[in-house]
């Protein structure tokens, strides 16, 4: 399958966020796991969010309405604006970003700094500043 990854890093889905969400690759720096969490976005895959949030904050995620959320939400295009640490051998990362948005129809644009934590090896999602 040569799609464009959601994420539009202008890879193809299957070199690009595939293998992360299918859970053959673990991201090794916080902005491939944004990334590869923005396509899970993209596709309504709200096991791979929930999955790839940091523990304590998984325990308030109610999957359900990730998914309905998901469903709602259209991705026009996404770009990275800038990384702070979040590589192979950091503990935490934050990741800038912009991306528009349709939300059930309605033209949205989303900025947020994102932060991230390694948890038992992985990086997963803390939570986000959002505009
Ligand atoms: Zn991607």
């Amino acid at each position: 399958m040569s799609r464009p990854c959601p994420c539009a890093s202008k890879l193809t889905f299957d070199r690009c966020c595939e293998p992360y969400l299918d859970g053959k690759k673990i991201p090794d720096t916080a902005e491939k796991l944004m990334r590869s969490r923005f396509s899970a976005y993209a596709l309504g895959r709200a096991d791979y969010l929930a999955a790839t949030t940091a523990a304590a904050e998984r325990e308030k995620l109610d999957v359900e309405e990730l998914a309905r959320y998901c469903r709602a939400v259209r991705c026009i295009s996404m770009k990275v604006l800038g990384t702070k640490a979040g590589g192979p051998g950091d503990e935490t990362g934050e990741v800038v970003f912009h991306a528009k948005l349709l939300i059930n129809g309605k033209r949205m644009l989303h900025w947020e700094r994102s932060r991230f934590v390694r948890e038992e090896g992985r990086w997963a999602y803390l939570d986000g500043e959002t505009n």
